[in-house]
């Protein structure tokens, strides 16, 4: 299926280097500052290092309102004598945990790369867990370990975890729409909202706000990918018999309504009813976003490998606010998930897939580009030789998805630059 309004997707991306070598990014375990928001029962325990409860704390360091809903469980060194004992003492952890949270309905352990943790089954603890606490808590793991993921793929990694345990729905369900990836519940309202007036209302999103509310999944299942970074949970879904809608993604005015336009399809919805539901609020979003080509248009942009959201916002900055694309990094590149998108940007476009980090700031530096979207560790470096930069994963924590919010992602792109102008009165 094609979708309307959209180039037939390229078979084969343009021009793309493929590199392995050192990389600068951050891993899966900071997806849990955006998803312990999203599963309001779900607790996140880590089981890691010190390292690793730094890197929690520093990255959701904000949370010091409420008792957050994520931990590090420690783990020491130890030999694998002192495995039994390191099951224990995590059975132990989770009792404590449980008997001081009765809010708890869904315990995730997470797994991460200190050698000690990868000696430990946390799959088998997850399910002994399980067993234990059923029903009032279900007990899951995934991993967010740096060797296996970078820091979008948390939540990939997160999500795959639950497709299993959702409920299969009944043989004759009516066709259901599911929107996977964990979005603001105020975007969510907002699409629900836009979908209802499609007359889609059998609507139903992974992850959901509560871990009770899991969404059936089968073959009356169509899915939209709301991030470009789920692989595995797409995977997953495509073995419970679901069908992606092949879109762009929500970003900017011309990705929403793609997107909007691909379910739209899928459900027979008319043309006419299409544009009057959406035409308004394109129409917003694309004064909004044109505010910002003043200080963006035909200005040079570099993007560092970092949160696979890279290919559909360089389209995004190109299509709607004139930018120009220097290159455009990402750790990994989907040709299925990402072929609408490749189909939309420049013929001319440079893509990296994967990282050797000295090559790429060798291009990056020769280019001089106007803005760099880097991880924070490349940031000062670029910043100190007087190249803008913009930290990727403020992508991930800014609401930056659908119409009502293409103008706020517009000015993510837009401040560093603003900022610049003002220093240099
Ligand atoms: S999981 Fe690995 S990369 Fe991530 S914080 Fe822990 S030790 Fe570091």
């Amino acid at each position: 299926m094609s979708v309307p309004g959209c180039a037939k997707p390229a078979a084969v991306p343009l021009d793309v280097i493929r590199e392995r070598g050192q990389r600068e990014v951050f891993c899966g375990l900071t997806g849990i500052v955006w998803m312990h928001r999203k599963i309001q029962d779900a607790f996140f325990l880590v089981v890691g290092s010190r390292t690793c409860a730094h890197l929690i704390q520093s990255a959701a360091g904000v949370m010091i309102f409420a008792e957050p809903r994520f931990a590090t469980a420690i783990i020491d060194e130890r030999d694998l004598a002192g495995m039994a004992d390191m099951n224990e003492e995590l059975d132990r952890e989770v009792k404590r945990l449980l008997q001081r949270r009765p809010d708890i309905k869904l315990l995730f352990l997470v797994g991460s790369c200190p050698s000690e943790v990868i000696k430990l089954d946390l799959q088998r603890a997850a399910e002994r867990l399980s067993e234990q606490y059923m029903p009032e808590v279900r007990v899951l793991n995934y991993s967010g370990s740096g060797i296996e993921t970078t820091f979008t793929e948390g939540e990939d990694t997160c999500l795959e975890a639950l497709v299993p345990v959702c409920p299969q729905p009944p043989a004759d369900a009516a066709q259901q729409l599911l929107i996977v990836g964990a979005l603001p519940d105020i975007v969510e309202d907002q699409f629900r909202r836009l979908f209802d007036k499609l007359g889609i209302d059998n609507l139903a999103f992974l992850p959901p706000r509560k871990s009770s509310d899991l969404p059936s999944i089968g073959g009356n299942t169509r899915y939209l990918l709301a991030q470009p970074f789920l692989t595995a949970t797409a995977d997953a879904l495509n073995k419970r018999g679901a069908q992606r809608l092949p879109a762009p993604f929500p970003f900017g005015a011309e990705g929403t309504t793609a997107w909007l336009q691909a379910a739209a399809t899928a459900w027979g919805v008319a043309a006419e009813t299409f544009r009057e539901v959406t035409a308004a609020a394109e129409q917003r979003a694309r004064s909004a976003v044109a505010r910002y080509r003043f200080q963006l248009a035909d200005k040079s942009i570099f993007f560092f490998p970092d949160s696979q959201l890279e290919v559909p916002l360089a389209r995004f900055l190109h299509n709607e606010l004139g930018m120009q694309l220097c290159e455009v990094g990402s750790p990994y590149l989907h040709k299925v998930h990402l072929a609408e998108e490749f189909a939309m940007l420049p013929a001319d476009v440079r893509l990296s897939e994967g990282q050797h980090v000295e090559n790429q700031l060798d291009r990056c530096i020769e280019q001089a580009p106007d803005l760099v979207v880097c991880g924070l560790g490349l940031a000062n470096p670029l910043e100190a030789r007087g190249i803008r930069t913009k930290w990727a994963i403020e992508l991930l924590f800014t609401p930056i998805h659908g119409y009502d919010q293409a103008g706020d992602c517009a000015e993510l792109f837009a401040r560093p630059l603003i900022r610049q102008d003002k220093l240099a009165v």
